[in-house]
This record gives C-alpha cells, sequence and structure tokens, in this order.
C-alpha cells in the first residue's frame, strides 16, 4: 500500500462513475502515484448480476494490476468457444482455448460473474491510500480554469479537480457535455438475461466452453460461472425496440424468437422462468473523446454492441493506458490524454465496428446463413487464433506495465 505523503497530484483526478472501468482506471492512477476520487452516483458500489466473458486481453490487464489471480480463482477457464448453427444444430466453428492459446496470448479465455470482477478492483480500491471512494455523487457538468477542473455534483457540491474522467458509461453525462451527440443508437435488438443454478443444467449440456447458437435474427449463448455453480444465459433477438421497458420479462417472451430452432436452445432457454430484459444501445466510433484536462473511458467514449464481448476489456485496456501516459507525462493531463486517446482510438474504434459487423454473421438466414457455415467450417485451431491475435494480444502498455516501475 502507498502512504499519502507519496502522491503526486496535490488536487485530486475525479473519474466519474465506479464500474469496471471507472475502478480499473482509479486503481491504475494509483499505482502511478496520482491521487484520485471515484464519484459513483449509486448508493453504493456494484454490478447488474450477470455472467461475464474476459478475453486473454482483458486478463493481462487485471493481471498488471494485481487482481488478475483471484478473479482467475473465482472464474471458469474456458477449454474452447463453439459456434452451433440453430437451424440444423451442427457445429459451424470450434476454438480451443489451450495451451497453446495461453502459451500464445498469455492468458486462459476465462468467462466470470460481473461481480466477482468488480468486487476484485473495488476490493483493490479500498486498499489503495490514493483512491477516495464517494457513492451517492451523481456529476452533472464541469468547467475548466487555469487551476484545472471544476466539478459539479447533483447534491449541489463542486469539487475541484487536477482533471476529470468520464467513465459514467453509456449515458454519459461528460460526453453529452463534450459532445453534445445525442443518446445512444437503439441496436435494435434486446438481450434476456438469467443465471441458472448449476443444479438445473441438464449433465448434458455442462461442458467447460461458451456455447453460441446463432440463427435467424436472434442467438444464444451459454457458459458455466462462479466454479460452474452457476450458469449466465444470454438471448439477444433483433426486434422493434420502441415502448419497450427494461426489467422483468417471462420465459415465454424470451423463447418466441426460438421457436423455429432446433432443441438444445430451446432447453436452454426453458431452464429459468424469468428473464431480464435490456435493451442494446451503441454508437458510431468518434475521432475525439478529449477536451483539455478532461476525457472519457471504457462505454463513455466507445459503448459497442456486445456480440464480440470486449467492451469491458477495452475499458480495462483504456485504464492502463491513461495512467501510463500521465505516468510518461509526469502528471501534464492535457498531453497525457491526448496520447492517450491516439492510443486508444483505433483499437477501440475496430472491435466497436467487428462486434456491430458480427450482427451479420450470426444472425444470418438463407443464403447467408450456408456463406457464413462454409467460411467458418474446417477453419482450423491455427487459423482461428491467428484471426484473433489482434484483439487477444495484449497491446505494449499492458505488457509495459509491470516491467516500468511505479513512479513515487
Ligand atoms: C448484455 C451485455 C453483455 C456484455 N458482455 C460482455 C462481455 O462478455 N465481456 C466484455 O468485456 N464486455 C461485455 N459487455 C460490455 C461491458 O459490460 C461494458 O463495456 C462495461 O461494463 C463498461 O464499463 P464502464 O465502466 O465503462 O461502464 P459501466 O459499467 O456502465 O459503469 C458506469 C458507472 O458510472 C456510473 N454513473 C453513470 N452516470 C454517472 C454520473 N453522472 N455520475 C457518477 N456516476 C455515474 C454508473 O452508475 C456506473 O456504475 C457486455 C455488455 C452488455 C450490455
Amino acid at each position: 500500500m502507498r502512504g499519502l505523503a507519496t502522491i503526486r497530484n496535490p488536487q485530486p483526478i475525479i473519474v466519474s462513475g465506479g464500474g469496471i472501468g471507472g475502478l480499473a482506471c482509479a486503481l491504475a492512477l494509483a499505482q502511478k502515484g496520482f491521487g484520485v476520487t471515484v464519484c459513483e452516483q449509486a448508493p453504493q458500489f456494484g454490478q447488474v448480476g450477470a455472467g461475464l466473458q474476459v478475453a486473454p486481453n482483458a486478463l493481462s490487464v487485471l493481471d498488471a494490476l494485481g487482481v488478475g489471480a483471484p478473479i482467475k480463482q473465482q472464474a471458469v477457464l474456458l477449454e474452447e468457444m463453439l459456434m452451433m448453427d440453430g437451424t440444423n444444430g451442427e457445429a459451424v466453428l470450434r476454438i480451443p482455448c489451450d495451451a497453446r492459446f495461453r502459451q500464445r496470448f498469455g492468458n486462459p479465455y476465462a468467462v466470470a460473474h460481473r461481480a466477482d470482477v468488480h468486487g476484485a478492483l473495488l476490493r483493490a480500491c479500498e486498499a489503495h491510500d490514493g483512491v477516495q471512494l464517494l457513492t451517492g455523487t451523481r456529476i452533472t457538468r464541469y468547467e475548466q480554469d487555469a487551476g484545472g477542473v471544476l466539478v459539479s455534483t447533483d447534491n449541489g457540491e463542486t469539487l475541484r479537480a487536477a482533471a476529470l474522467i468520464g467513465a459514467d458509461g453509456v449515458r454519459s453525462r461528460i460526453r453529452q457535455q463534450m459532445l453534445d451527440d445525442g443518446d445512444p443508437v437503439c441496436a435494435g435488438a434486446v438481450i434476456y438475461r438469467a443465471l441458472v443454478p448449476a443444479a438445473r443444467m441438464p449433465p448434458d449440456l455442462q461442458h467447460p466452453r461458451a456455447t453460441l447458437w446463432v440463427g435467424p435474427d436472434a442467438h444464444l449463448i451459454y457458459y458455466p460461472v462462479r466454479g460452474w455453480t452457476e450458469f449466465n444465459v444470454g438471448a439477444t433477438v433483433n426486434r422493434e425496440v420502441a415502448g419497450i421497458v427494461e426489467g422483468e420479462a417471462s420465459r415465454e417472451e424470451a423463447e418466441i424468437a426460438f421457436a423455429e430452432w432446433t432443441q438444445v436452445p430451446q432447453r436452454v432457454l426453458s431452464l429459468s422462468s424469468k428473464y431480464q430484459r435490456y435493451v442494446i444501445r451503441h454508437r458510431e466510433p468518434v475521432g475525439n473523446w478529449t477536451e483539455g484536462k478532461v476525457t472519457l473511458l471504457g462505454d463513455a467514449a466507445h459503448p459497442m454492441v456486445q456480440y464480440i464481448a470486449q467492451g469491458a476489456a477495452m475499458a480495462l485496456e483504456d485504464a492502463l493506458c491513461l495512467a501510463a501516459e500521465l505516468d510518461a507525462a509526469n502528471g501534464c493531463h492535457e498531453t497525457a490524454f491526448a496520447r492517450y486517446q491516439e492510443s486508444r482510438i483505433v483499437r477501440s474504434a475496430r472491435v466497436q465496428i467487428s462486434s456491430a459487423m458480427l450482427d451479420r454473421l450470426y444472425h444470418a438466414r438463407g443464403v447467408e446463413r450456408l456463406v457464413r457455415n462454409s467460411m467458418l467450417e474446417g477453419r482450423s485451431p491455427d487459423e482461428s487464433h491467428e484471426r484473433l491475435a489482434w484483439l487477444f494480444t495484449p497491446p505494449p502498455y499492458v505488457r509495459d506495465w509491470a516491467r516500468e516501475p511505479l513512479s513515487s
């Protein structure tokens, strides 16, 4: 633990939002010697009860921050990722996550409960003298002056900060003020999510893999979490979203889009009587998310559809990159934030675009479905790994994190 005497900045950096991105950013900055205050609008820190795929690039960030080991202990480490065709019940693509995969990318592919990833980051923040955690504090506006940033909260306070990082998610207030680019766009899809106790999952459907069923206008993914005690089930359905309210949905509603599918996805969906309905929102990539001493991170900067399962991974990578740049710029926020954005923008935009393109691949019907299957069937493990290398290989600022001496 670092003592307060070693903190490099007289004014704290404020991070708006205590999700996975905000907490990782606070921890990374504190590990580089900067004092940080995290302002979270909710009365307590937490995450919705659902699964999270934690790809090797995300695990490498968590390792660098010193929280990888407990997360891997609670998670399930996958042996493979499997894509199945919901129309004929046949396997389309198998990607082994075996020793070669782990060797190549430096980590396994894990599936976890969101709260376990978030909880490990929260505990590490709580244990670090450089991080102050505030709940019930919603940031509404900011103003920059020569001395830094004045940050307003909805309980009428004005906080003085050296800099401000908007990690306040897909509906970011900081982004709204900075870019004024309207509400995030509905992707024309909803996801029905549930956690199913393992005792209810038939033994013939329990595998150490993420199984993705793809088909016309919908896909279904399921995988074990929390030491095989639960299974995460997520059914994404392309549908009209106008007037849809987020919240509880019946099993019957979740099943409608899968009625003509082969049997296994229907069996999986039948395991929960209730689902949580969530409207999927995203944005097109933008070329700027920084203004002087204010910048964005995670979903506030580059929200994406979840098909590629990399939104949290990108937020984690952002966090390390930003802290490494601020360290290198010796606390000069404008320089560091500009370099951070330059480092991150193409990679995060590529992930946003790739994820949106999976909509067509996953939800293909007719001849497009046949094209998809013929493209993917017979792809060798080495070829699959090669095609994923740009995504799963940790960027230099992640690989170099541990090698750089902590400034103090
Ligand atoms: C269905 C689904 C499945 C997904 N699956 C995966 C996956 O498998 N793997 C993966 O890597 N990613 C996945 N993602 C993406 C991932 O969940 C997000 O990209 C990630 O959670 C973003 O983290 P964040 O910290 O940027 O934002 P958030 O998690 O949204 O956190 C933002 C925080 O800011 C707080 N906040 C908001 N406004 C304010 C304010 N004005 N002031 C103060 N606090 C504020 C919020 O309360 C919240 O705590 C999935 C997303 C969805 C929707």
